[in-house]
């Protein structure tokens, strides 16, 4: 429900954690080579809602820390399991006229793009974007009768504040953010594909993909520095009223969290890193500024990040956060960041 100042209710935003499995073969280089790294270091409650870290010091104690989400997902949680839990209640409210947006957070190599991608060759990887697709026109089907639907989809990148088309062959082309009453906040120049079937959206998303890999190697970087955001948009309308309605569905693949040693980070990675800080912490203040829903101030403005997807944020909308985290003892300090940052958020 909305307050009058038009923030939300807590139940509008979710979050959600997801623990990767600990063997990888040869995914990442050198992780299985020192076994005492991949002792579990957590625990989750039976009633999948809580996880604690388990944090051995110098003196042999352990000291715990404790967080308690809507929902935890073990190392063995299949992409359904995720989809079911996290996804599916949003994708329902997008075809009923709401917007929508999922966010996966983590560190590097902890399955934010797993989670929302997937992996090509086995169905059972398939991540929650293609999951959506198959959803959305699943509705579709089901509803043609009485409604009948326009499904656009963008593809874009945000890097070091600059916005990329993913869909484009233009890559190198910086896009700008604009503002219009009419139109809200959009980016000028961006491309939208209409889309008629799974196949042609898994075709645009496979290419933005690539397209994104691509870039990442030009520019000499890692597709991890950048944020992702695939975005559908479903226009319905009522065959016996004509009545609209226009909803958009958001799937945001983040930059990775992870804090960059300070020693070590000079010129374009600095940048990259104070860039990466600065959005995921205005993303994080107003996802909390909705929740709390006593701000007055929601800081959409100080991050392209935000700012795009401002509509999809706070309202009506429904928002999922996956908070995604490595199992490892090696990985612990991140992953206590990633668990505060995604208990700030709720
Ligand atoms: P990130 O996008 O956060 O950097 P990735 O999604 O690329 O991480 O995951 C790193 C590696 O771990 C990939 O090879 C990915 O397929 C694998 N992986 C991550 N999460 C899972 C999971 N839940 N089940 C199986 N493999 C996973
Ligand atoms: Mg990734």
């Amino acid at each position: 429900s909305v307050r009058n100042n038009g923030t939300v209710e807590c139940e509008n935003v979710k979050v959600a954690v997801r623990v990767r499995p600990t063997t990888i073969k040869k995914d990442i280089d050198g992780e299985i080579a020192d076994q005492s790294l991949t002792r579990p270091i957590y625990s989750m409650d039976p009633d999948l809602k809580g996880i604690t870290l388990i944090k051995p010091n110098t003196t042999g104690n352990i000291v715990t820390k404790s967080f308690r989400f809507d929902r935890v997902f073990d190392k063995d949680a299949t992409q359904l399991d995720l989809y079911k839990c996290t996804a599916f209640p949003i994708v329902d409210k997008v075809m009923r006229g709401y917007n929508g947006t999922i966010f996966a957070y983590g560190q590097t190599g902890t399955g934010k793009t797993y989670t929302m991608m997937g992996k090509e060759n086995r169905i059972e990887d398939k991540g929650i974007v293609p999951n959506a697709f198959a959803h959305i026109f699943g509705q579709i089907a089901k509803y043609n009768e009485e409604r009948s639907f326009v499904v656009t989809a963008t593809y874009l990148e945000i890097y070091n504040e600059d916005v990329r088309d993913l869909l484009s062959q233009k890559q190198n082309v910086k896009l700008e953010v604009r503002e219009r009453a009419d139109l809200g906040v959009y980016v000028k120049g961006l491309m939208g594909f209409t889309i008629d079937s799974i196949d042609s959206l898994n075709e645009l998303m496979r290419l933005g993909n690539r397209n994104r890999t691509t870039a990442s190697t030009l520019m000499n970087r890692t597709s991890s520095r950048s944020h992702a955001i695939f975005t559908i948009t479903v226009e319905s309308k009522d065959k016996s009223d004509n009545r609209t309605t226009v909803a958009k569905l958001n799937l945001v693949d983040l930059a990775g969290s992870e804090r960059l040693q300070k020693t070590r980070a000079s010129g374009d990675r600095l940048r990259e890193a104070t860039n990466i800080n600065q959005s995921l912490s205005v993303l994080g203040s107003v996802i909390s500024a909705l929740v709390d829903g006593k701000s007055t101030h929601v800081p959409y403005r100080n991050s392209k990040l935000t700012r795009l997807l401002q509509d999809s944020l706070g309202g009506n909308s429904k928002t999922a956060m996956i908070a995604t985290v490595s199992p490892l003892k090696s990985d612990l300090e991140e992953s206590i960041c990633t668990l505060r940052y995604a208990s700030r958020v709720k």
